[in-house]
């Protein structure tokens, strides 16, 4: 039986790593119907809207999505589409994994961390308002409910990764409420997992301490601002965003997508490096029990990265995108 899955190519070089991405997850012998649904700004003229109903339609129905980025039009009022597609299917645990592959050029090659970030409040909710003319408000919004769901995701995930450790990161000395409260809930509900070490850090050392020894990180699990923040620094340790793949987890579904934008600079020239997309597929892979077939087109992105003579221009090769899942297919045959 095929999985039926959404595929949202975005905007950007979105249309290009998605597609590259569709090619090597077709290649792994894992059946999937793909249905393909356009979002961004590309629909924008014809439904008003970047985000038409059909789109949150198809992923309901589905219940699984591999989306490329979308471009979010600064000035126009739309909220990022992505933001909504969160919001409005309740994807609340976004899922960062940050590895050193053998063969980028990185600050590091140690590495190995996830990024649990809380996806459905804080800044995020986007309630500003002005405040008179000179001075403008962003509301931060904290519960119990999504701390501790987001605080039991993080340590479901160490324990089914065989991970040992959990970190809280937050500002809970400034923050006194709402980031007190996440702490809260947090150390709660560490109690309910003594095989796993807990600690909490405050944003600033962590991104300190993140910078000089990520090797001693293991799950991070933090509100929705800090987790945007801290998984752009951390992927920039091991080698930048072409690699470095996402996933929006919720109770009744999954989106899974990179964590680079639509770069409209690389947009349509076979540039841009599919891995970040191609390696989303693979936690896609994963969450729907394909564990093989993940396997192998993990071990065949990592054998192309590391061999190095069919790499992207941001790993210091010049292959094209399409050309680089050529070789990862070619890589997949021989495992
Ligand atoms: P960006 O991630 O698009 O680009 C940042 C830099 O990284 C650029 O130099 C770009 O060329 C490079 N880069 C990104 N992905 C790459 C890849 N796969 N291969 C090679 N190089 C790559 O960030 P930006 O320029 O800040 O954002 C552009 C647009 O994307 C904005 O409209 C932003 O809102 C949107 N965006 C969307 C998402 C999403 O859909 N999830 C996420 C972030 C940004």
């Amino acid at each position: 039986m095929a999985y039926r899955i959404t595929l949202i190519p975005g905007d950007g070089i979105g249309p290009e790593v998605t597609e590259a991405a569709r090619r090597v997850l077709d290649a792994s012998g894992v059946k999937i119907e793909w249905e393909i649904v356009e979002a961004g700004e590309k629909v924008m003229g014809q439904y008003g809207t970047p985000l038409p109903d059909y789109v949150l339609e198809s992923v309901k129905r589905n219940k699984v999505a591999l989306k490329g980025p979308i471009t979010t039009p600064v000035g126009t009022g739309f909220r990022s589409v992505n933001v909504a597609l969160r919001q409005a299917l309740n994807l609340y645990a976004n899922v960062r994994p940050v590895k050193s592959y053998e063969g980028v050029p990185s600050r590091y090659t140690n590495v190995d961390l996830i990024i649990v970030r809380e996806n459905t409040e804080d800044l995020y909710a986007g309630i500003e308002y002005m405040a008179g003319d000179d001075a403008a408000v962003g509301v931060k919004i904290i519960t119990r409910k999504a701390s501790e769901r987001i605080v039991r995701y993080a340590f479901e995930l160490a324990r089914r990764e065989k991970r040992r450790k959990v970190t809280a990161v937050h500002k809970a000395n400034i923050q006194k409420l709402t980031d007190g409260l996440f702490l809260e809930c947090a150390r709660k509900v560490a109690q309910d997992y003594p095989d796993i070490e807990f600690e909490d850090m405050i944003v600033d050392a962590m991104s300190m301490k993140l910078v000089q020894s990520p090797e001693n990180y293991d799950v991070l699990v933090m509100p929705n601002m800090y987790g945007d923040i801290l998984s752009d620094l951390a992927a920039g340790l091991v080698g930048g965003l072409g690699i470095a793949p996402g996933a929006n987890i919720g109770e009744d579904g999954a989106v899974f997508e990179p964590i680079h934008g639509s770069a409209p600079k690389r947009a349509g020239q076979n540039l841009a490096n599919p891995t970040a997309t191609i390696l989303s597929g693979v936690m896609m892979l994963r969450y729907l029990g394909e564990l093989e077939a993940a396997d192998r087109v993990e071990k065949a992105v990592a054998k192309v990265i590391k061999e190095g003579k069919e790499v992207t221009y941001d790993l210091g090769g010049s292959t094209g995108t399409k050309e680089f899942a050529d070789a990862v297919i070619r890589e997949m045959e021989k495992i």
